[in-house]
Formats: structure tokens, C-alpha cells, sequence
């Protein structure tokens, strides 16, 4: 048994979809299938700006956000089902009445992370069903599941923590039954309470919802199908030179994704490195082509990587009377750090400051500082860009580094660091 995931760009229109179709029917394969899809396109983000809008109560933007994603799936739609395409519209346009009922309630009814969780899920949930529409009407034998009701997690909203015991006696209990009768299309991305809320396992996602089902289910592999030829060296959009590895460690992987490489979610590699799953990122543009393998066979890569992340921002912390910042102060600072949920990308130590390289996000930002101004001086630097090089050498790093207004450089056996402007 095999799982596949399809992200939001190979289900952007109705040119991709029918893609997927071809590609379930030539490499969906005898020993059953379990597709797991991500909302199309760009929708994730415009119902996050729908959400915003309704935040912050600007009844205009509420209804140009909403009209943009009716028009969006509505013409999707129309592009896709040619005779039935009325009889889907509609359907999908109670699935979008549904989402603005919920956008209107939820506002009042729970809190900002509940509701987000609930308007973002219809993403997914409409994708889905557009789907598993199509493929009907294709031959394709498949059945449409609820991610939320086998996906069991805890109400961490955005960021729900998944229950395996649970989740694995809930996937047995059905899903070998149906993937004996063909294809099962289940959302990525989503989870759900043991009280029937839906959660979401946070951005990009999707990876991780099936490498879930792959793990509970003992799959033979899971492929991710990607618009990129598999797993690059590089970002094609930034380096001239990119070359795609064919194979790759767990290891390798992960650390990769650790650094920031978005190509998968850094979540996804564990379960699958538990169990001996092969993960194989794939183009859906040329099919045929064999891709990236990540596996416990798979070699160290001989060629660098580089990765880069931008938004970044250096926090610098100092005590108010020119103190050390001692052992005390920078537990302290983790501390917070971890309360709200940063990652730290970076971090360095000298004798009067402490400070640390993360994402910038402008409210967690303002709370991380109010939380700790009383202790420390705390200054920060924005729009940075931090890029690690794998199995860097010395005439490589020079290389990289010219040209840029180097912050802070920072070396760890073969791989760099480098924080610049
Ligand atoms: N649709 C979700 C997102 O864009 C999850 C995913 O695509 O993996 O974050
Ligand atoms: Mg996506």
C-alpha cells in the first residue's frame, strides 16, 4: 500500500487535477492507495486573510476575500466538470455558505486559535471533495474519509499534537476494508478532537498527515508529488546552478528541513525513519522521472546544500546594570522563547549580550519583548537572511559571502552559518 500527497500547487486549477487523475491511474497502483490532498493553490493563505479581515472587522475585505475564493473554486469548477459542472457548484457553494456561517460564529463563540482551525479547515475539506468528484467521474474506484475523524489530536489549535494509539486503532478499524476496494482521498492538514472539533497540524502539513497514515498503516512508501523535479540542492528561484539529489538519508533530511529547506515538513520524517518508510519527493510535472528516495539507505550526499531564510531578526539581550547575561538570564530567555513558540535558527553568546536568530512574526515579536523587559536590555535587528551551507569548503564560503553585509558567521564541522543584510 502506498500513500500520496498532493500540496496545494498540484491542485491548482483544473489542468492539475486532471494530472493527479492520470497519475493515480498510472502509479496508484494494485496493492491500494491512500491520497491525501492539501487545499488548492493558494487558498490556505486567502482564508488566513479572510480570517484577518474578520479580525479586525473590516466588513469590505471580508466580502472581496470571500468573493475571491468562490470565484476561485467556482471557476475551478467550471473548468473541470463540463455538463455536471452546475450540479458540483452548487455543492461546493454549501460547503462555502457553511465556511462564512462558521467565519460569523466562531468569532464570538471560541477562541482566535479554535476559530482559526475551523475557517481554515474548509481549505482541505473543499478540495477534497472537488476531487473525489472528479475521480468518480474518471472510473477511478475511490472514497472520500474525514481526515478529522481518524486523525485523533489533543485541542493544540494550529499546532494540534497527534495521539498514534488512538489514530491507529481509528485508521485499522476501517481503512484496510476500503483501500481493498480502491482509492481512499482523505484531507491532509487537518485532525480532530475526541469531541469532534476539527484541528489543524499546522502550515505545509499535509507531508506530515501522510506520513501519519503511512506509519500507522505499515505503507510501502509515501510519495510526495511536488513541482519541483524532487529534492534540489538549492532553491532554483535564487541559485543559477541547482542539482537534485537522487537520494538521501533521514538524517540528511531532516536536518535539512531543520535549517529551514521547505521542500518538506519537518515533521514528516520520523514517523516514516521509524518505521523503514521510504519518503519519495516527486515531479507531477514528469511523472516518470524517478525523483528524490529518503531512506535509511540513502548515501551523504557528496554535492553542499544551501538554504536560505528570510524575515529573519536578531534579538539581542543585555543586563540593564552591564552585568553578564549568566546561565540564569539565558534559561530565562529560552524559557520565553519556548512559551511562545519560537525556533531558534541561530544563537550566540558574548560577554554582555545573549542573542538569538528567529522568524519574524510582529505580535509574538511585541510579546517576547514586553515579557522580558523588566530583566534585560533588548534590541532587535529586522529583515535579515540566514543561510546554512552544507559541507561547505573554505573557497566555497568565501565565495558566498561576497558581496554581502556579513552579521554574524558561524561554523560547525562541514556546515555554515550566515546571517547578513
Ligand atoms: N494547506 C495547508 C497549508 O497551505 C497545508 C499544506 O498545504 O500542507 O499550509
Ligand atoms: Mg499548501
Amino acid at each position: 500500500m502506498n500513500v500520496f500527497k498532493f500540496g496545494g500547487a498540484s491542485l491548482k486549477d483544473a489542468a492539475s487535477i486532471k494530472n493527479m487523475a492520470q497519475i493515480l491511474k498510472d502509479y496508484g497502483g494494485e496493492s491500494g492507495c491512500i491520497v491525501v490532498v492539501s487545499a488548492m493553490g493558494k487558498t490556505t493563505n486567502a482564508l488566513e486573510q479572510l480570517l484577518n479581515a474578520a479580525k479586525s472587522a473590516k466588513e469590505e475585505d471580508v466580502a472581496f476575500c470571500f468573493q475571491q475564493l468562490v470565484d476561485f473554486h467556482q471557476k475551478l469548477v467550471e473548468d473541470l466538470f463540463e455538463h455536471d459542472s452546475p450540479l458540483i457548484a452548487n455543492q461546493i457553494q454549501l460547503y462555502l455558505d457553511h465556511l462564512m456561517v462558521s467565519l460569523r460564529a466562531g468569532q464570538s463563540e471560541m477562541e482566535a486559535d479554535q476559530w482559526y482551525d475551523k475557517v481554515v479547515s474548509f481549505g482541505e475539506v473543499i478540495s477534497s471533495k472537488i476531487t473525489y468528484e472528479y475521480l468518480i467521474r474518471q472510473s477511478i474506484p475511490v472514497r472520500l474519509i474525514e481526515a478529522k475523524n481518524y486523525i485523533r489530536t489533543d485541542s493544540t489549535w494550529r499546532d494540534a499534537k497527534v495521539d498514534f494509539e488512538l489514530t491507529a486503532s481509528l485508521v485499522k478499524n476501517d481503512i484496510p476494508f476500503w483501500l481493498e476496494k480502491g482509492i481512499v482521498l482523505t484531507q491532509g492538514f487537518l485532525g480532530g478532537t475526541v469531541d469532534g472539533h476539527t484541528t489543524t497540524l499546522g502550515r505545509e502539513g499535509s507531508d506530515y498527515s501522510a506520513a501519519i497514515f503511512a506509519s500507522v498503516l505499515d505503507a510501502e512508501a509515501v510519495t510526495v508529488w511536488k513541482d519541483v523535479p524532487g529534492v534540489l540542492n538549492a532553491d532554483p528561484k535564487r541559485f543559477n546552478e541547482v542539482r537534485l539529489f537522487d537520494e538521501l538519508s533521514y538524517e540528511e533530511a531532516a536536518e535539512m528541513t531543520f535549517y529551514g529547506a521547505t521542500v518538506i515538513h519537518p515533521k514528516t520524517i520520523k514517523p516514516l525513519a521509524n518505521k523503514s518508510i521510504p519518503l519519495i519527493v516527486r515531479s507531477f510535472i514528469d511523472p516518470s522521472s524517478a525523483g528524490t528516495r529518503i531512506s535509511t539507505l540513502g548515501k551523504v550526499p557528496d554535492i553542499p546544500a544551501f538554504i536560505i531564510k528570510d524575515q529573519q531578526v536578531l534579538v539581542s539581550f543585555s543586563r540593564k546594570d552591564l552585568s553578564f547575561v549568566g546561565e540564569g538570564g539565558i534559561g530565562q530567555i529560552l524559557t520565553t522563547l519556548d512559551t511562545l513558540h519560537f525556533k531558534i535558527n541561530l544563537m550566540q553568546r558574548s560577554a554582555l549580550s545573549f542573542s538569538v536568530v528567529i522568524d519574524h512574526r510582529d505580535e509574538k515579536l511585541n510579546l517576547l519583548e514586553q515579557h522580558l523587559a523588566k530583566q534585560f536590555n533588548i534590541s532587535h535587528r529586522l529583515n535579515l537572511h540566514l543561510l546554512t551551507i552544507k559541507r561547505v569548503h573554505s573557497a566555497l564560503l568565501t565565495e558566498m559571502k561576497a558581496g554581502k553585509k556579513i552579521i554574524i558567521e558561524q561554523i560547525h564541522g562541514s556546515t555554515a552559518q550566515l546571517l547578513f543584510e
